[in-house]
């Protein structure tokens, strides 16, 4: 394990003491050339990176004028400063909302500002000086862009957004993080962030439906690139082989069966992620979309289904029509995208799925709320839709269900530590630390109920959890895909026809 303390699990969350600087060496890698150019950003810092940077700062406020009310509202309240987990679990004032907010703010007040420009020491304005983007690498790779924060002020300001915006001026500048932006190269040449090409896609699919088949008996499909088959599927690609990721791309496979649909994956576009949002360019966004609109052009599909991955469900679900639309060419009986949890919600709703519950007897649940899916999107018709539908599945699955505190779930929910394009070993003491309130709520729950199992909807909280579960004492296999008890305990029809037609959804978003 990494050199530095896991902070001490307490028994109700407490606001700890400041600690000036101690997380300011926390730092991802630098995006290398070869991962920056293709983006369009410069290989490395540009010499007059100082006058680029300004100049992109007042194109993004004109662009943006949401980044400008955040900047100019801030009233200096406070009631965000202690609704940051990187904050509670790493102590640093820096990682407070209010402040991470403030190193942007600084700046756009000295050069966009009439007061800034003129009296800058008496509102807080500063230059932009190679010691403030210092800070701006660091504390900008501390925000997993969760938007917790704003759930909680007044004025409702976005530290997210002011997020984007930073690495989207870092990026600019050349001095972009190489996590992300290697990320989006690969999906921009083979079409999925791990890099895997058609022929590998094609052998673990085949090894799924052996696999399936020696476990059942009956023949479930994991089919790819076939055209006119009637869903796209489009899911992270952590579902295609690591755990418990890929239990749940399983549980899909068993949903589609029963419901008699023909879907399929596509090669071409074989990632829901859309690491472009992270970094906060529209452009790189728009690009990876496109790849969705095109491979469901190219198959004939009539509807798109999304698998369990949070942010790529914000894209999906806020952006998807606005950034690759429009979808007229397909089925406007269905909603446009729809979520893999709303599809299984409607079945089970109309009484088309068949659970034996007590094929997850072994486990007592627990359900934890990815923020982009909590704070950014919504599922099915009825308001707050996006908690009911996941807590729905898992009863309709299992026996045993407990929620965690208040606090801790629904809009308030905690996240995982590792969003937002922080999900990077270079990172692993931020992550851990991040971490803290969300396994504080799962130590409450451990207790009180016995919980075993936490389930969740998102690749990257499945990533996170798997690796940080153990800094805290519990196991990495506690954390489990929401269709993976789906899949547990669906009752399988051996031969069912995948020709009929079904009801439209009654849950269109
Ligand atoms: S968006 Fe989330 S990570 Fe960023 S400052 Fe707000 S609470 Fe912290
Ligand atoms: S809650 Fe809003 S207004 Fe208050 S300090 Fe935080 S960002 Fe500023």
């Amino acid at each position: 394990m990494a050199d530095f303390k896991t902070p001490e699990l307490k028994e109700y969350p407490v606001v700890p003491n400041l600690q000036e600087g101690v997380m300011a060496h926390s730092k991802p890698f630098v995006a290398k050339p070869q991962f920056q150019e293709p983006l369009g950003y410069p290989g490395e810092l540009v010499d007059n990176w100082k006058e680029v940077a300004i100049a992109k700062m007042g194109e993004l406020t004109s662009k943006y004028r949401s980044l400008q009310v955040f900047l100019d509202a801030c009233v200096k309240c406070g009631a965000c400063t202690d609704k940051c987990h990187y904050y509670l679990g790493t102590t640093d004032p820096k990682n407070m909302p209010v402040a991470r907010q403030d190193l942007y703010r600084k700046v756009y007040r000295r050069y966009y500002t009439f007061a800034g420009k003129y009296f800058p020491k008496l509102v807080g304005a500063e230059d932009l000086t190679e010691e403030v983007l210092d800070d701006w690498y660091s504390y900008f790779h501390q925000c997993s862009q969760c938007r917790r924060c704003s759930v909680y002020c007044p004025y409702g300001i976005d530290t997210a957004e002011i997020s984007m915006a930073a690495r989207e001026v870092m990026d600019e500048i050349g001095k972009g993080q190489k996590y992300c932006n290697e990320i989006i190269a690969k999906v921009n040449v083979i079409g999925n962030n791990l890099g895997l090409p058609e022929p590998a896609l094609v052998d673990t699919l085949e090894g799924l439906e052996e696999e399936v088949f020696d476990d059942t008996e009956v023949k479930v499909r994991f089919p790819v690139d076939e055209a006119g088959a009637e869903i796209l599927l489009v899911t992270p690609s952590a579902d295609f082989f690591a755990e418990p990721h890929v239990d749940g791309l399983i549980g899909y496979a068993k949903v589609f069966h029963e419901a008699g649909v023909t879907w399929t994956l596509s090669s071409f576009a074989s990632e829901a992620a859309n690491f472009g949002m992270f970094i906060g360019s529209y452009e790189n966004m728009r690009k990876l979309a496109l790849r969705i609109r095109q491979a469901a052009l190219d198959l004939g599909v009539k509807r798109i289904v999304f698998g369990e991955c949070g942010h790529a469900w914000r894209v999906a679900y806020s952006f998807l029509n606005t950034l690759a639309g429009p979808f007229d060419f397909l089925d406007p009986k269905y909603p446009v995208p729809q979520h893999i949890c709303e599809f299984t919600y409607d079945l089970i709703q109309k009484g088309k799925l068949n659970f034996d519950k007590s094929q997850n007897d072994h486990m007592v649940l627990t359900y934890h709320d990815s923020c982009n899916v909590a704070r950014a999107s919504r599922m099915g018709s009825m308001p707050g839709g996006q908690f009911v539908i996941p807590r729905e599945i898992i009863k309709a699955t299992c026996d045993n269900f407990y929620d965690m505190p208040d606090y801790s779930i629904r809009e308030g929910t905690f996240c995982c530590g590792g969003g937002g394009g922080l999900l990077t070993d270079d990172l692993i003491e931020l992550r851990v630390k991040g971490a803290l309130p969300r396994m504080e709520a799962i130590k409450q729950v451990v207790e009180e109920h016995g919980v075993t199992h936490m389930a969740a909807i998102c690749a990257i909280c499945k990533s996170q959890f798997s690796k940080v579960l153990p800094y805290y004492g519990f196991t990495m296999d506690q954390i489990v895909s929401v269709h993976q008890l789906v899949s547990n305990a669906i009752v399988l029809t051996p031969d069912q026809q995948q020709a009929e037609e079904p009801e439209p959804a009654e849950t269109a978003a």
